[in-house]
């Protein structure tokens, strides 16, 4: 039996009344839906939790899978920085759950998660409570604002974009581009490592000297990066920049990109369009600031977060929590060696993750994993560059497997083929 949308609101209508903004109103101690048999409840929808719960399902159909996602539909953030740059649009990054719930009888529910009750093996959400078996959490990223002195979390996300989380962000730092005029200044911010996607916020920069270049060849692009260098295709980027849009590390009054390592913000005025570093401040048209990271919200609600406060570790074979039984941890959330917060990563994490939960409820012993990730990153239009690297347990940590990656040899079209193959194949795979 497979629960779609409105039959649960239905559900909740007639057991719980609807509040008055049409919330539906029902206690968290109430049992949404009963178990009968094994059951694990995955919790968020995105590059990792689609592919967990559609795994777990292919390997062991007598599991019941409950997959819990907040939102209706999931928008990507892989190829958003090209939806910013007026390369693509929006709905091309926007997948739906009906198919994969009706193709894999995966039980949708639309709810916030607001706790795990680890002792009782429950997941509490806005709309009741959910027993499990075994839980997998795959909720991303949530910020940390609180590091920029003058960042109003409600009201600077308003006027200054992050466009981290793909959606209505990454539609108002598009708008801010085409909306500014020529001559005008894009002021960009990129966190300490680590992040989600280690070289999106480069990207990012390719694709707005693409626009600028394209529309407004008198603008500028000045970056202030918190790293000491660019941890992820340095190299190539470089030579990209100063290939297309006349970058110079030397002097940055040349071409369209000013870029300054060891560049940290401290403070933002949101009001007066201003940025401050601690040595200097910059006034800028359109301000991006990328801030730091942790993982989801609900890695915090639900005890999992380590001893850094920011990340959650995790078993390195099955991915279950070292902070609490049965939960397990995938995708951007979880610490994985030198794996990136990557969505390539999170669909492999989830895959080894799934077959050792349906190991375990088995009463088999995990298998071992291998890991893969490859991260495409447009320069212009047409050329794009990439990184890949193969990963193994090794005495219970992750390692990179030697030799067995690197980076494109050159900036080229090719590698924009294979970046639009993968977008297409992995945002199917997550959405049949
Ligand atoms: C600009 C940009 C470009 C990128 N480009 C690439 C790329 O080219 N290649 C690549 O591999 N990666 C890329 N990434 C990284 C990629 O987006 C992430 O690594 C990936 O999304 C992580 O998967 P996840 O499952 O951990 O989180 P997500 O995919 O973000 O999924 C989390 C889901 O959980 C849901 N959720 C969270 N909390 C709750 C809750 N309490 N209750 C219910 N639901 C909840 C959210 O709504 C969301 O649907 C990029 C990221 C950015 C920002």
């Amino acid at each position: 039996m497979s629960i779609d949308r409105r039959s649960f609101i239905k559900l909740l209508g007639a057991s719980a009344g609807i509040g008055l903004a049409g919330v539906p109103m029902i206690s968290v101690a109430n049992e949404i839906m009963p178990k009968k048999g094994r059951r694990v409840v995955v919790i968020g929808g995105g590059y990792g939790g689609t592919i967990a719960a559609k795994y777990i399902r292919m390997s062991d159909p007598s599991i019941e899978v409950v997959l819990v996602e907040q939102n209706k539909d999931f928008v990507s953030c892989p190829f958003s920085n090209l939806v910013i740059a007026g390369l693509r649009d929006l709905k091309e990054n926007t997948i739906s759950y009906e198919k994969l719930t009706a193709n894999h009888g995966i039980k949708l529910v639309h709810a916030e998660v607001t706790s795990i009750d680890v002792g009782a093996k429950k997941v509490v959400t806005s709309a009741g409570t959910i027993s499990y078996d075994r839980a997998v959490l795959s909720p991303g990223i949530s910020f940390r604002f609180d590091e920029i002195e003058g960042y109003d979390e409600k009201t600077t996300p308003e006027v200054i974009p992050h466009a981290w989380k793909a959606g209505p962000q990454t539609l108002l730092l598009r708008d801010q581009l085409r909306a500014m005029k020529d001559g005008g200044v894009v002021a960009m911010t990129v966190p300490q490592s680590p992040f989600r996607c280690p070289p999106g916020p480069y990207e990012r920069i390719s694709m707005i000297a693409h626009y600028l270049k394209h529309n407004k060849p008198n603008s500028k692009i000045v970056v202030w990066d918190a790293n000491e260098k660019i941890a992820s295709k340095e190299g190539l980027f470089k030579k990209g920049w100063a290939k297309h849009y006349g970058y110079d590390a030397k002097d940055a009054s040349k071409g369209l990109i000013a870029y300054h390592s060891n560049s940290k913000i401290v403070k933002v005025d949101a009001k007066g369009k201003e940025i401050d570093n601690g040595v200097e401040a910059l006034k800028a048209d359109v301000i991006n600031i990328i801030p730091p990271q942790k993982a989801g919200h609900i890695a915090f609600h639900a005890g999992v977060v380590g001893e850094d406060k920011k990340w959650c570790p995790v078993d390195q074979i099955t991915f279950e929590s070292k902070l609490a039984p049965g939960v397990h941890v995938i995708g951007d959330s979880c610490m994985a060696g030198p794996m990136p917060k990557s969505g390539y990563a999170a669909n492999s994490q989830a895959k080894v993750c799934a077959l050792n939960v349906v190991q375990l409820l088995n009463d088999k012993a995990p298998i071992d994993p291998s890991h893969v990730n490859v991260c495409y990153s447009y320069i212009t239009d047409k050329e794009a560059v990439s990184v890949s690297a193969v990963y193994k347990v090794a005495e219970g940590k992750t390692i990179s497997v030697p030799n067995s990656g690197g980076v494109s040899p050159d900036l080229s079209e090719l590698e924009a083929v294979y970046a639009k193959g993968w977008i297409k194949n992995i945002l199917t795979e997550m959405s049949s």
